[in-house]
């Protein structure tokens, strides 16, 4: 189907995870991506009287699939998640790869494997509602901490996010981007798009406002991690620009250092 079908509802929880129900209006199937814990997934579900029909892993840190077996046992719903991580992803009845695809009700997800967060991350992109579940990959003006991964790894895994087009609307599960939004501007102080965007992001956070989801085009213009192979962000870093990855990887490398 290559007509929107998709309700998104996004729920905060625990210090700063978003879950979301992702709702096909045509069948009436909802599925949960990355749910943390339970109780507050199935009472949206209820008071919105949708009937919970899969749960989308992107990757098994606990934060992420802390609710599979509580909902589980609630709805008897399918758990989806990539196969080669199945024993770290509990409940797990659908074990898919790269590729694959993902049918929730008449919406259809691509299957996208993302290693360098986690060394099983994948993320699902319903195409026909422009809607990216990514999980720790990508997030809004930041990237998940290489905990299994190299660099190698997640600077292609965040080209292969970012060749998807830019109205695509980017839910990721944590709400970081004010501190991402001060790490940002040390790389790129003279990013005008950037700065712009700062200040949206900090007039939301004011008012205790979700910036996610984010565009991914205003990603692509404003994300330092997804412009490594940008002349501004080498030389902002202190290296040639031929190198992507090594770029990316201090850059990261800065990150993870920053107060
Ligand atoms: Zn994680």
């Amino acid at each position: 189907m290559t007509t929107p079908t998709l309700d998104v509802v996004q729920i905060p929880v625990l210090e700063d995870n978003y879950v979301y129900l992702a709702h096909d209006r045509a069948s009436g199937q909802t599925a949960v991506i990355d749910p943390a814990v339970a109780d507050p997934v199935l009472a949206e579900a209820a008071r919105r009287g949708w009937r919970i029909s899969h749960i989308l892993n992107t990757h098994n840190h606990g934060d992420h699939v802390g609710g599979n077996k509580a909902i589980q046992e609630a709805t008897g719903c399918r758990i989806v998640g990539f196969g080669p991580d199945a024993e770290r992803i509990p409940g797990i009845t659908d074990r898919v790869q790269d590729g694959q695809r993902v049918s929730v009700g008449s919406a259809v997800a691509e299957v996208i494997f993302v290693p360098g967060h986690t060394r099983g991350h994948i993320a699902y992109w319903f195409a026909a509602d422009r809607a990216l579940f990514c999980g720790d990959t990508l997030f809004a003006l930041g990237c998940g901490r290489l905990f299994e991964g190299t660099p190698q790894q997640m600077w292609p895994s965040l080209q292969r996010l970012r060749s998807l087009p830019d109205e695509a609307r980017v839910y990721c599960a944590h709400e970081y981007t004010a501190s991402n939004l001060r790490f940002a501007l040390t790389v790129e102080q003279d990013n005008a798009a950037l700065r712009e965007r700062g200040e949206r992001v900090t007039a939301l956070r004011a008012r205790q406002q979700p910036t996610v989801p984010s565009l991914l085009g205003e990603e692509k213009a404003t994300n330092p991690f997804l412009r490594a192979d940008r002349p501004s962000v080498a030389a902002a870093v202190g290296l040639p620009p031929d190198d992507p990855v090594a770029v990316f990887a201090e850059v990261r490398r800065r990150k993870d250092v920053f107060r």
